[in-house]
């Protein structure tokens, strides 16, 4: 049911700076004096070889002492405070955090238990994890455990598009397909407190529907430009539009039936399916979220179109559970439903009935979409 507390106020976060462009690490001295002298760099052993030399480089030539957190894999409370524990011991003056979502995600509660800012810096625009001020907080076997909210934002999310150009493309239309969702969640979720607790501002629906127009104007572009590591205006725009526009979009503008049938998802047993990244299970949660909107079919071809296109997943078997069976699928549905979850903030009645029905619909609007279009199923 939207809006049980009776909420009035509009409520508009973000962060203070924003910052994207090539070799854009280079400058990060400048960016993060007002921060500290001694950060906490949070990365895993992967992307620390990519970048994060480079950018303890650019740290130390600017005067920075720099501690080294190495992220173990996964955005626990376990490794929350091993990591918050390394940085207690250093007395570290703030976080930076360098990595994909769960990196950042994690860096986000432990500069919340210490009580320091944040500089967040993305290494992939593959998920809106970087501009927030929560994180997805998940069990050491990787199942969804609950979101965390802090009351800031992080203070700075500088992106640098000649590290992430050199990510596979498919990091960049997994970000597409959670960008995706940004707008359809918040039009579903406009009579709901967002996250920062009040309703959503002009400008949060505003962002939203720029978001999908660079999606659908440049979103299969710039996934042909990043597989050739061409840093383009096409690129360019998408890498704003999964970062900025879709973190601003989400946070104040609400999630509905999408991300909460993707958490649902986190809860089957499948190894292929947990082989597939965050963007990639919310796109076909966007199918059911089109499903449960009462999308019109030549509405869910444009979406399903441009998702195909990028190689997003649009149904059980692309997502590896076409053998799934219908009691899983209901679980799923009754976890897309939990107390919590961001589908009972849209503007419609919600069982686990409904929800259950709209998963097979949405897969079956998937496989016909396929089918008329002459691709293999
Ligand atoms: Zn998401």
């Amino acid at each position: 049911m939207p809006n049980p507390n009776k909420v009035t106020e509009r409520l508009f976060q973000s962060p203070s700076k924003y910052i994207q462009g090539p070799s854009a690490i280079r400058n990060v001295g400048k960016y993060l004096s007002a921060f500290g002298k001694s950060p906490l760099l949070l990365s895993d052993e992967l992307v620390y070889g990519i970048a994060g030399k480079d950018l303890t480089d650019a740290l130390e030539g600017s005067g920075f002492k720099v501690t080294r957190g190495i992220f173990g894999g996964e955005a626990s409370r376990e490794e929350v405070s091993r990591i918050g524990a390394i940085a207690k011991d250093n007395s570290v003056d703030f976080i930076v955090a360098l990595g994909g979502g769960k990196t950042i995600d994690t860096a986000k509660a432990i500069a919340d238990d210490l009580g320091l800012q944040i500089a967040v810096l993305p290494t992939t625009a593959s998920t809106d994890a970087p501009c927030s001020a929560l994180s997805v907080i998940y069990k050491p076997n990787g199942e969804f455990e609950h979101y965390r909210f802090y009351s800031s934002n992080p203070t700075t999310v500088l992106v640098d598009t000649s590290v992430v150009v050199k990510a596979p493309a498919r990091f960049l239309a997994s970000g597409i397909g959670d960008a995706l969702a940004t707008n359809l969640e918040a039009k579903s979720a406009r009579n709901s407190p967002n996250f920062g607790g009040g309703l959503p501002t002009e400008v949060s629906s505003a962002i939203g529907a720029k978001c999908e127009e660079i999606l659908f104007k440049y979103g299969r572009q710039a996934v042909e430009a990043n597989k050739v590591g061409a840093i383009t205006p096409a690129f360019e725009a998408v890498v704003e539009a999964n970062t900025l526009l879709s973190g601003l979009g989400f946070e104040s503008g609400g999630l509905a039936a999408a991300h909460a049938i993707h958490d649902g998802m986190t809860a089957i047993d499948n190894h292929t399916l947990h082989t597939k990244m965050h963007g990639e299970k919310v796109a076909f949660g966007t199918v059911c979220q089109l499903i449960l909107d009462s999308a019109p079919t030549e509405e869910m071809d444009r979406y399903l179109g441009l998702m195909v296109s990028v190689g997003l997943p649009t149904t059980l078997a692309d997502l590896g559970i076409h053998e799934v069976s219908d009691e899983e699928l209901f679980r799923v549905a009754k976890l897309a439903c939990a107390p919590n979850e961001t589908i009972w903030n849209m503007d419609r009645l919600i069982t686990p009935e409904i929800v259950f029905h709209a998963i097979k619909g949405a897969d079956s609007a998937g496989r016909d979409y396929k089918v008329r279009h002459g691709i293999k199923l």
